[in-house]
């Protein structure tokens, strides 16, 4: 790992980043309570360090896109040389974008077309258009706690207080109304309310968009019946189904949750992990929802990016995928994934403290509540918030980084070892017992 010579304070710099950049950060949760000094100058594998000269070994990932851990090498040397003789034209295609898009249509079960953009956001946001424009239908479905992106349609009922839940809560000022009116939030994992709401609204549903695991709130897994619930309404009822596998694509197998669940939806939207920390986004699907973009002559629903397939970032991603078909990168990380899930529900136990461990293969979660694996939102509001955000703000003294923000996730990626997770283990243990001291 390189950093440079320490010449100005973490303080310093991010004083300076206040000044010119509203709220000193550029995404909305990168602004952590307790952090304010937070400035990275290296990462590399599963560490990463800061202005001040910490160090920190890294379970936050930056949200989940690094799965073979930060700068890996070959993804590193393939963006590089990408670069230096692609650049990026903008027009025409590379064969790098064709390469890609045969592996995506080979790996994953939805997708027979995929078309590139450079965030998860936009994926969505064209999943939800197209659905529009083949149905000619107004209504889209999602579901208490799932994130699918910053735009509109989607901007509501993540993250809810209680009072908040069953009704709409926009994350954001600024939406129009009739935008808005246009969502319908349903609980996640109730198959009745799918049914009732697809009796009532059917005709009128365009598209029902979910995160088959909704990691934007830890890791709620899905009942099977549920997504195949979501399957039957929505071939019943002419709706497009849209899987938002963002987090679970690559993270959880190369085909998806789709893979493992069986169950395969009509459009799927990927991100983060294809191209391990690159900025990328796809949507892919049937084929004849795909040739409604206008990236076909005539289509209806407008599609383009100036990014869009830029040649480092397909680079990336074709390096990403090599080692993730060629690399027992997945037996690893569930490895890891299983000792860390298994490692901290014997500590809770020990302790006496009331904790449900959750999560799927590399990722990992603690509700600090009693009972079993949550499955609904509503589950989640009897966490002990203080205890989930406290003891990741006391795993800082210990070198070890877990987001301190309620329900957030944590990854174990290819670059972790057994060590790191025996770390883990022991800072935790440490952490948790200073705060309820
Ligand atoms: N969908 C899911 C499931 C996500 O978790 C995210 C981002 O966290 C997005 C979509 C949006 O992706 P991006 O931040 O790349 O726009």
């Amino acid at each position: 790992m390189s950093s440079g010579p320490d010449l100005t304070s973490g303080a310093r710099i991010a004083e300076r980043a206040r000044k010119v950049v509203p709220g000193g950060v550029n995404s909305g949760q990168r602004s952590v309570p307790g952090l304010a000094d937070l400035v990275v100058t290296a990462t590399s594998g599963a560490r990463f360090r800061t202005a001040d000269g910490r160090e920190f070994t890294d379970f936050h990932s930056a949200f989940g896109p690094p799965l073979l851990g930060h700068n890996d090498p070959d993804v590193a040397r393939a963006t590089a040389e990408a670069g230096t003789t692609l650049g990026h034209m903008g027009v025409g295609v590379t064969e790098g974008e064709v390469e890609l898009a045969e592996q995506l249509t080979e790996l994953i079960p939805s997708v027979e077309k995929v078309l590139l953009t450079s965030t998860g956001s936009e994926a969505t946001f064209h999943a939800l258009r197209v659905s529009r424009a083949a149905t000619g239908r107004r209504l889209v479905v999602k579901f208490q706690g799932c994130y699918h992106g910053w735009h509109d349609s989607v901007s509501l009922n993540v993250i809810s207080a209680p009072e908040k839940v069953g009704g709409h809560d926009p994350i954001s000022t600024g939406i129009l109304p009739e935008v808005l009116d246009a969502t319908l939030v349903l609980p996640f994992n109730d198959s009745e309310a799918v049914r009732r709401t697809f009796a009532a609204h059917g005709q009128d549903i365009a598209a029902v968009i979910v995160e088959p695991v909704p990691h934007n709130v830890g890791a709620l897994l899905p009942y099977q019946e549920f997504l195949t619930t979501l399957r039957e309404e929505t071939a019943k009822a002419g709706s497009v189904l849209v899987f938002d596998e963002v987090i679970t694509g690559f993270r959880h197998a190369l085909g998806g949750w789709q893979q493992l669940s069986g169950v395969t939806p009509d459009l799927t939207t990927l991100g983060k992990a294809i191209a391990n920390g690159a900025p990328v986004g796809a949507i892919g699907g049937r084929a004849d929802l795909m040739d409604l973009f206008s990236t076909r002559p005539g289509a209806p629903a407008f599609f383009a990016g100036t990014y869009n397939g830029h040649p480092s970032v397909v680079a990336a991603a074709l390096a990403t995928l090599r080692k993730l078909r060629e690399e027992p990168v997945h037996e690893h990380v569930y490895r890891l994934g299983a000792r860390v899930r298994a490692g901290l529900d014997s500590l809770y136990t020990r302790l006496g403290v009331p904790a449900v461990v959750t999560g799927h293969g590399s990722v990992f979660v603690t509700y600090f509540m009693p009972g079993d694996a949550p499955r609904t939102y509503d589950d989640l509001l009897a966490n002990d918030a203080a205890l989930f955000v406290g003891y990741r703000r006391r795993l800082l003294d210990h070198g070890l980084f877990e987001l301190p923000l309620n329900l957030k996730r944590s990854h174990i990626s290819y670059a972790h070892t057994d060590a790191d997770v025996d770390r883990l283990l022991e800072g935790t243990e440490a952490a948790v017992q200073a705060v309820l001291a």
